[in-house]
């Protein structure tokens, strides 16, 4: 295994498809993994245990998770929305599961339906959930603060607000807290403000951060999560993704940039760039019409270009 400076997981799987309207086969959605993990990428986030019922994405879920538990070198994560989630999720040999929790009351009620103390309920089930397990092969937890920068049905969220919340959150005893800006409202300054008084209350358990591109800042906001002390980022392949309970959001940061951004500057990631764009082409040939992102894709490497473990 490469040493690592800045670990990515890779949320095209999740954060990606839950938003495209075409179903991916899953056949497709197999190959593409595989193809992800190939690249180094250190976690990938595979699939949500949603109710299939409210996004078809996610039909087979249990049967995308079970492939990518398969390969090696990978931690393979996924989304819940309760516990009824993770308990599917649990029983597919998941590991590592993501509870969303709105810093928003607005998205809250929107993305999942409860109330943000309702759903901060939810997340000590899980945890409860997981304290009843046997210790090898227990979950991780990990609370999801989505709109912590800015809410399109709310507006701007306070910055007190997101505190709060991470400290209630990390609380519950969970494993992680990440911090996600759902919509694509954060700015630099923003971001290195607000992870600091995070990190100020909650120290280490703020583990993640989530960018979306929608305003063009996503790599500038991972810039600036990683100046606050972040070492972990989300990001998605071809910049597929968004949220669709929250109007208006769109994709996610774009994995191939960050990569490419990260090495340049001489942190290590562990992933190929070479092998990420063949992972990318197996995307773009599953899901013809999709809109797909991305700079690196278009413009190539630098003449000369030396990955960060080269330099
Ligand atoms: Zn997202």
């Amino acid at each position: 295994m490469p040493e690592i400076d800045i670990h990515i997981c890779e949320v095209g799987p999740r954060d990606g498809l839950q938003n495209t309207k075409t179903f991916m086969p899953t056949e497709a959605k197999k190959a593409w993994i595989s193809a992800l993990a190939a690249s180094g990428l250190p976690e990938i986030e595979a699939c949500s245990f949603v109710n299939p019922k409210l996004i078809a994405q996610f039909t087979d879920a249990a049967e995308v998770a079970a492939h990518a538990l398969t390969l090696p070198g990978v931690e393979v994560s996924a989304l819940v929305p309760n516990l009824k989630g993770a308990e599917r999720a649990a029983a597919a040999g998941i590991r590592r599961i993501i509870l969303p929790i709105s810093a928003s009351e607005a998205h809250s009620h929107s993305n999942v339906r409860k109330s943000v103390d309702e759903q901060v309920a939810e997340l000590e089930r899980i945890v409860a959930l997981r304290d009843g397990q046997a210790g090898a092969g227990r979950l991780r937890v990990v609370a999801g603060i989505s709109t912590a920068f800015g809410c399109t049905l709310q507006g701007a969220v306070p910055e007190a607000d997101v505190i709060r919340l991470c400290a209630r959150t990390a609380a519950t005893g969970v494993n992680g807290v990440s911090i996600a800006d759902t919509v694509g409202y954060a700015n630099p300054v923003q971001v290195r403000r607000l992870i600091s008084a995070v990190r100020a209350e909650i120290g280490l358990k703020l583990a993640t951060a989530h960018f979306h591109n929608t305003r063009g800042l996503g790599l500038a906001n991972c810039l600036a999560a990683i100046e606050a002390g972040v070492m972990s980022l989300d990001s998605s392949m071809a910049g597929l993704g968004g949220c669709p309970y929250a109007p208006g959001a769109s994709g996610n940061v774009i994995t191939e940039d960050l990569v490419f951004m990260l090495e340049a500057m001489g942190l290590r990631t562990g992933v190929n760039i070479g092998r990420l764009l063949e992972a990318r082409a197996i995307l773009e040939a599953a899901l013809p019409g999709a809109e797909f992102y991305g700079h690196l894709s278009k413009a190539g490497l630098p003449k000369g270009f030396r990955p960060a473990e080269a330099a």
